[in-house]
């Protein structure tokens, strides 16, 4: 087969319905991906909506960089992140 005639996949499996991979579905969703959704336990986001009974904390309140150094040696990979995504993005996106 040559490479012409590799197709990208038009259809997903996540595996786990937590925040990661519900986020990551709603991304592949919007780039025009079919996906299907994987949850062992009985519904999706159990354990995010569990943190929200106690009070969930969505966002952390330093600013950047204070925040990205509480990361020590992975500040600057964690930067790179918030760079394209950052606090008030998340805030932006719930
Ligand atoms: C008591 C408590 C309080 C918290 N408070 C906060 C807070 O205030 N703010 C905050 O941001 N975070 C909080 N967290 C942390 C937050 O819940 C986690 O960071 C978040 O849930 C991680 O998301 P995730 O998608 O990476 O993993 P998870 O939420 O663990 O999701 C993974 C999912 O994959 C599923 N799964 C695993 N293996 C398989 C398989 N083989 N097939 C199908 N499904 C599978 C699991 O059942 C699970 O639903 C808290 C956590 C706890 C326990």
């Amino acid at each position: 087969m040559s490479n012409s005639e590799v197709h990208p996949p038009r259809r997903v499996a996540v595996i786990g319905g937590g925040p990661a991979g519900l986020f990551a579905a709603e991304r592949l969703r919007a780039a025009g991906l079919d996906v299907d959704l994987y949850e062992a336990k009985g519904s999706p986001g159990r354990k995010f909506l569990i943190a929200g009974k106690g009070g969930l904390n969505l966002t952390h309140s330093d600013p950047r960089p204070l925040f990205d150094g509480r990361y020590r040696e992975q500040a600057a990979n964690v930067g790179l992140w918030l760079d394209g995504f950052d606090a008030q993005a998340l805030r932006d996106w719930a």
